[in-house]
């Protein structure tokens, strides 16, 4: 890989501060998904390794909590500062092994190093609390602690962000982590750890386990020391991994997936709506979880949202995140691709009409060629599961309380978005949504300083904002008496 510094690189896990192979030897291949090329190997590693990395996360947790946070915060801004130092490094590891264009790996790895600014300020706000006594011989305080071993499981579509959003204040806060990356992109997460080791954050306090999901999650959520698991991934996964926490009783966060609607009405400024879509759904190649999903358009403005909305899709250009003025990379490798053109086929079965796309990308590979679908109908499958790819499906509404009831018609509430000029319709329908995050005449909202998270089955918890270290903090009641 072209680096400008080739020892973040790394082709080993991290444990205790040291980098490792797989105790049984075996390693995994990661590919480039533009081209195809093996990138390289991570140790596959197994319920040995992470046993290993859980311990060290536990001997390490007594120092690490007893630094003051103050400290704490310098450590986490030297590493926050070597993020910023080597983005593009970080920027190219990433295209690499994800596809999304460089410009915007480059804007990930400032979104991924955000989290750990924002959190190394918020750990020294942690403030406890004085309750005022019922009874004059008593005391009543509250205080906030660290909740312990962390461990956390991210995934592929934003190989730094998903990872600095749960590693920033679970380390903030003074809880140490284990770490399990995607298997198709972890050499971003490992060289963040190797950045985070540079910034002289103490062994074992970040520790990075690469391999097998099923073994490495097996131990993470039995393990009777680790205290939280956070999760950022599929639905499904989050379920299994929910209900083998339970028997140890664990804290847990989960980030997982959406079926974001885009709803444009009548009042709208169209152009800028058709620009919110663009970025809301060809984003990362659609594959976002916050993705705009499915597009519902009052009929009087349908064919003008329509045709200017194909004509901006049509324009996209498709190609290796690493060539000029690229917009929409590759997806992550060829089941993704498949799964895609299944929905396509799907919704075509059902009466839509390809407006733009539906044909094989000339790059062949995992490039999709992105797609609108007009008039999709109820049934389809696209508007009920995450597409994770660059199509979109256009559906007619005829008023509010419709645009409502089709929005809210789905299992996921993690992100929603909707265009109006009307001040009283944009709070009537802010408020009718059921969602986690409402984006209100913008397609993107995500930033560390508001709190990202989803209601329904798109999960638990927040990150990011003042909210976001409370995960990893646990209330601690203090009762004096015998004044
Ligand atoms: P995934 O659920 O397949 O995998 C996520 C992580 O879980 C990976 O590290 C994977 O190796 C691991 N995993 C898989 N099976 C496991 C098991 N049995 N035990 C332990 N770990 C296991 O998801 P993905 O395909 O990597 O990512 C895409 C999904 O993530 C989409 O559904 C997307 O919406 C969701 N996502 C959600 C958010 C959010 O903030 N809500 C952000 C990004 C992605």
């Amino acid at each position: 890989m072209n680096l400008t510094d080739p020892t973040l690189f790394r082709q080993q896990a991290f444990i205790n501060g040291i980098w490792l192979d797989a105790n049984s030897r075996k390693t995994i291949d990661v590919t480039d998904p533009a081209s195809g090329e093996c990138l390289g190997q991570i140790p596959d590693m197994d319920e040995t390794d992470t046993l290993m990395a859980v311990d060290a996360a536990r001997l390490a947790l007594t120092n690490w909590k007893a630094i003051p946070a103050q400290q704490r915060a310098t450590l986490l801004r030297k590493w926050f500062d070597l993020i910023i130092e080597h983005r593009q490094d970080l920027a190219m590891i990433m295209t690499r092994e994800q596809g999304k264009p460089l410009a915007e790996a480059e804007g990930e790895i400032r979104y991924a190093a955000s989290f750990i600014e924002w959190f190394a300020e918020q750990c020294k706000r942690t403030n406890g609390e004085i309750i005022p006594s019922p009874t004059a011989d008593k005391r009543l305080m509250v205080i906030k602690q660290p909740i312990g071993v962390c461990a956390a499981i991210t995934p592929w579509n934003f190989p730094a962000a998903m990872i600095t959003r749960k590693a920033g204040p679970a380390l903030a806060a003074g809880c140490t982590m284990v770490l399990k990356p995607a298997s198709e992109t972890p050499y971003s997460a490992l060289a963040l750890a190797e950045l985070a080791n540079r910034a002289g954050i103490p062994a074992g306090v970040f520790n990075v386990v690469t391999g097998h999901p099923a073994a490495i999650g097996g131990v993470l959520t039995a393990h009777p020391e680790v205290r939280k698991l956070t999760f950022t991934g599929s639905t499904e996964v989050g379920r299994l991994l929910m209900r083998q926490s339970a028997e140890t009783i664990k804290k847990v966060s989960l980030e997982l997936g959406g079926n974001a609607p885009f709803i444009v009405f009548n009042d709208a400024d169209i152009p800028a709506a058709v620009e919110g879509a663009i970025a809301a759904k060809f984003r990362n190649a659609g594959q976002t979880c916050v993705c705009a999903n499915r597009f519902y358009i009052q009929r009087d403005i349908y064919d003008s949202f329509a045709e200017q909305f194909t004509l901006r899709v049509s324009q996209l250009k498709v190609g290796s995140g690493l060539g000029k003025d690229i917009q929409v990379g590759p997806l992550i490798n060829d089941k993704a691709v498949r799964k895609v053109q299944e929905l396509i086929d799907d919704a075509l079965s059902h009466g839509a009409q390809v407006l733009a796309g539906n044909s094989p990308h000339p790059l062949g590979g995992n490039f999709v060629t992105p797609t609108v679908l007009g008039h999709v109908s109820a049934g389809a499958k696209l508007l009920e599961q995450e597409i994770f790819g660059p199509v979109a499906p256009l559906v007619v509404f005829d008023d509010e309380a419709q645009a409502i009831q089709l929005a809210n018609n789905t299992i996921y509430g993690l992100a929603a978005y909707f265009y109006s000029k009307d001040p009283a319709r944009i709070w009537r329908v802010s408020e009718a949504l059921e969602y986690g995050m409402v984006g209100i005449n913008t397609g993107l909202i995500s930033n560390e300083v508001a709190p990202f998270g989803g209601v329904k089955q798109s999960g638990l918890g927040r990150e990011g904002s003042e909210y976001g270290i409370d995960d990893y903090l646990e209330l601690k009641y203090l009762c004096q008496g015998g004044l």
